[in-house]
């Protein structure tokens, strides 16, 4: 049975309502939550109640933790440290406990997969899997045949053959190899850096790994975050995709 993973929401609840809704419309039931539902946009408390009904496995992102103080902001921009702040008093104390009890890395047997925001290396370090090079090197941080990431907002799908050692990439699909291991960045729902505006999610079936991407009503986000003040530079980036 194919399932889901979904990453980095950013308090988009437009981007998850849309992303949610293409899986049911794909019948697939199991959805996987790799980190940052909160931070940047609108809807931290519907968003964050809206994952734990939808998914199975919930895992912390830097902005999550950053919202309820178990991990520093000092390294945040000026924007993210705002919306951070604003976050952290907006969140409801039921929200808050929710984020709390979210993993910072979680496995699954039936799946031989480990969900992780940023690095199965250093997860609560918050770096950024950007080279082959990293990939090789975390490779060797976990046994499972998938580690799913998020983190940078950029899907990309990287294989190793555990023969050879040779190593693959792709951002739009792979055919899934039986000798094959995989770390996969499944990009963002609520804010793409990779210049397509489009929500981004992971669906994994026996034979394949695919990048999705969903159109959200951008507008709406855009004309949420105007309501509650949030800065201007992370309203227009969501319709550049950046
Ligand atoms: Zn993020």
């Amino acid at each position: 049975m194919p399932y889901a993973v979904i990453s980095d929401v950013h308090a988009n609840l437009t981007a998850l309502e849309a992303v949610l809704k293409d899986i049911e419309l794909r019948a697939i039931e199991d959805v996987y939550f790799t980190g940052d539902a909160v931070g940047y946009g609108p809807s931290p408390n519907q968003c964050v109640e809206l994952l734990k009904k939808s998914c199975k496995i919930l895992i912390a992102g830097n902005h999550d933790w950053a919202a309820i103080n178990y991990t520093t902001a000092d390294y945040f921009n000026d924007m993210a440290l705002y919306a951070i702040t604003w976050t952290a008093d907006t969140l409801t104390p039921e929200n808050i406990i929710e984020i709390e009890n979210f993993k910072l890395l979680k496995s699954s047997a039936q799946r031989d997969a480990l969900f992780v925001h940023a690095t199965p290396k250093d997860p609560e370090n918050w770096e950024y899997l950007m080279s082959i090079n990293d990939a090789r090197i975390n490779f060797e941080h976990f046994e499972q045949r998938f580690c799913f990431i998020g983190h940078s907002h950029m899907p990309i799908m990287v294989s190793v053959d555990t023969e050879s050692g040779k190593v693959i990439t792709d951002k739009q699909r792979i055919e899934l190899e039986a000798d094959c291991r995989y770390i996969i960045n499944v990009g963002s729902v609520g804010q793409p850096r990779d210049n397509d505006p489009r929500a981004a999610y992971a669906v994994v079936d026996d034979d394949t790994a695919e990048i999705v991407r969903v159109e959200y009503d951008i507008r709406k986000t855009q004309s949420e975050m105007e309501s509650v003040g949030l800065p201007a530079r992370l309203i227009d980036r969501l319709e550049y995709g950046y």
